[in-house]
């Protein structure tokens, strides 16, 4: 049983180090131990790190630190990208050694042999395609087309001007700083495909993430499959039951098959834990990603909002202070009858409850639309290129 416990060790930490990396910055996560996590593992973790290196190495460390840090995170390289490659690389190679051995088998045909390529070598191809794809880079060109293309709300958008590259800054836009040039419709910039997410590239950046998804929850069934495949072949609960005399009810057969899995398929069920915990993280992926799509919205759109949001509320509330501080001021001055009983203050509506903050999003022009815009970005359409004639 000791693999057993190490199993669900390895799950344990496994899930809990990747939600608290990839989603720690949640909004459902806030004030738990997965932020607290993400905080060091993201943060004070790489500060201990950078004094450590400091305290033995010296000026000398750090400067090396930071130009790995600079390189690393600030300037577009391809080192996420490897590490993809290489984890991709590494599950399917462990895959084939441990499971081809079983297909065909009870319940698998050998088709899955080169199916299993294929999905492989779909995911890597889509990896690819968003990693070397346009985003929908804007330059001096394409910039006016853009500008017709995606009008200011005046909202989170107004018309200015691209400080690096000169030009105007259409709705949508933003300067990626790492690939210093514009993208139209900007999404975020992805480190693991060393490219910007924006208006081209988002339907691969999408299909990459449901594929994955899809391959992982492939590879788990697969694992399950060949190992309950295994104890049909083999026969091992009628073994249990007839000659060991263990009694054939799911309680008294459970401990007995476990013993036998984690002894006989260790590497495979190590394999199906991983699948299925990376499968959870970009179902998550997915989900955030499909919502954005479906609402119009993008990442970076996300956080303007926000900011958006939280201002026009801070106006109301103090608003809101200031009409019931004046309010309170008369009533002292003028009324002279008795003040209102607590119990009535404790109970009564706060007018800060009363503040309704709206967000009227222009771009977002139904569920069907939304996705016709991704699917089919506008700069890929007939009327972008007549929106050259009528700029000039
Ligand atoms: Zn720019
Ligand atoms: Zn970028």
């Amino acid at each position: 049983m000791d693999f057993l416990l190490f199993l669900v060790c390895y799950g344990l930490v496994a899930s809990l180090v990747s939600v608290s990396v990839f989603c720690g910055e949640w909004p459902i996560f806030q004030g738990t131990f997965i932020e607290r996590i993400h905080f060091f593992l993201t943060f004070a973790g790489c500060d201990y790190f950078r004094r450590m290196i400091d305290c033995i190495f010296g000026a000398k460390g750090t400067n090396a630190l930071n130009t790995v840090q600079y390189y690393c995170c600030d300037l577009p390289n391809p080192t996420l990208q490897f590490i993809y490659l290489a984890m991709v690389g590494a599950t399917y190679a462990f895959f084939v050694k441990s499971c081809f051995i079983y297909i065909p088998g009870f319940y698998l045909g050998e088709v899955h042999r080169y199916i299993s390529l294929l999905a492989v070598g779909v995911g890597v191809l889509l990896f690819l395609l968003t990693s070397f794809s346009d985003p929908g880079t804007v330059n001096a060109k394409n910039v006016s087309q853009y500008v017709l293309a995606y009008p200011y709300d005046d909202i989170i958008f107004s018309e200015k001007e691209c400080k690096t590259c000169k030009i105007p800054k259409p709705a949508r836009s933003k300067h990626c700083s790492i690939c210093d040039r514009c993208v139209a419709r900007f999404d975020h910039h992805c480190g693991w495909m060393n490219n910007c997410i924006g208006e081209t590239n988002t339907r691969y950046f999408m299909s990459f993430l449901f594929w994955h998804f899809l391959l992982c929850i492939y590879g788990t069934v697969v694992i399950a499959l060949i190992i309950a495949g295994k104890l049909e072949e083999l026969r091992v609960i009628h073994i249990l039951t007839v000659y060991y005399g263990i009694e054939n009810s799911f309680k008294s057969l459970a401990p007995h098959v476990a013993q036998w899995l984690l002894a006989s398929f260790n590497m495979q069920l190590l394999i199906m834990v991983f699948l299925a915990i990376v499968s959870l993280l970009l179902a998550g992926f997915f989900l955030y990603h499909t919502k954005l799509c479906l609402t119009n919205t993008t990442t970076s759109e996300t956080f303007k909002w926000e900011e958006f949001l939280n201002n026009q509320r801070r106006a109301k509330e103090a608003e809101a202070s200031a009409v019931a501080l004046k309010e309170s001021l008369g009533k002292l001055s003028h009324d002279k009858k008795p003040p209102p009983s607590k119990w009535r203050n404790f109970f009564g509506r706060s007018r800060l409850e009363d503040i309704e903050v709206v967000k009227t999003n222009m771009y977002d022009k139904g569920f069907v639309h939304n996705v016709y815009e991704i699917v089919f970005p506008l700069s890929t359409r007939q009327s972008f290129s007549s929106n050259k004639e009528k700029s000039r």
